[in-house]
């Protein structure tokens, strides 16, 4: 996996140059975007934007390495921005917020292409939210408490969780999500996300591709509870 995502990262740039680059890039166009004077400029004032990602690209490491989180975020999730702006502009959408354009799209076939975008954006900035260099181990307080009255303890929660990642074939996400009060986990295939439905509420996100093997390690030592607190509200 290591020696794959260096073969495939650009010669000559070094990753934290390539990261610096893309947050330069991205002040850079929001600036742009932001600026009155030129109406050409303003198209998309609300462009989807590549988020910095919320930790180092090497803070996660060894339970996912900085060549995996930098193709990772670099290629695929920078990617799936450009492919969505893409397809949003000159559009109805092209002002819309990420989420209004990933619900506006669900389900709609003429719009697939860019609901798979759309949604892999959304999915990819919650998960990258859902990790944390300090995350792992049991949470406290009221979702601790849902655990135990939703799933019995902890353990079975972590079991139920890890069968949800590694029973999704191919390319997905499991999840955890409220819903009506109860916590439960669940998984999508693709680009399918909780978001789209009504009464669910995201919390925590893995994504499944190719990492499957790295299951207990990331529900172990990197799922930030503090994160799925704050969407619990
Ligand atoms: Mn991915």
């Amino acid at each position: 996996m290591q020696s794959k995502s260096q073969e495939r990262t650009p010669p000559r740039v070094t990753r934290r140059g390539f990261l610096g680059a893309v947050s330069a890039g991205l002040a850079a166009a929001s600036a742009a975007g932001a600026s009155p004077l030129n109406p050409q400029e303003t198209r998309g004032a609300r462009m989807i934007s590549l988020p910095p990602l919320p930790w180092g690209d090497s803070d996660l490491a060894p339970h996912i390495s900085q060549e995996t989180i930098s193709f990772h975020y670099g290629k695929h999730h920078k990617a799936y921005v450009d492919n969505a702006n893409k397809m949003i502009e000159g559009t109805d959408l092209a002002n819309a917020s990420l989420e209004d354009i990933v619900k506006a799209a669900w389900g709609k076939p003429e719009k697939k292409g860019l609901f798979n975008n759309a949604a892999q954006v959304w999915n990819h900035t919650f998960y990258w939210n859902s990790l944390s260099p300090k995350g792992g181990g049991q949470p406290t307080g009221k979702l601790l408490s849902m655990i135990q009255s939703d799933f019995g303890d902890y353990a079975k929660f972590k079991e139920d969780l890890a069968k949800m990642c590694v029973t999704q074939f191919g390319s997905g996400w499991a999840w955890v999500v409220e819903e009506g009060g109860k916590l439960k986990v669940e998984q999508t295939p693709n680009a399918e996300t909780p978001l789209v439905a009504a009464g669910k509420r995201p919390l925590l996100t893995i994504d499944v591709w190719e990492h499957a093997y790295y299951v207990d390690s990331v529900i172990d030592k990197l799922l930030n509870w503090e994160f799925a607190a704050k969407n619990l509200g």
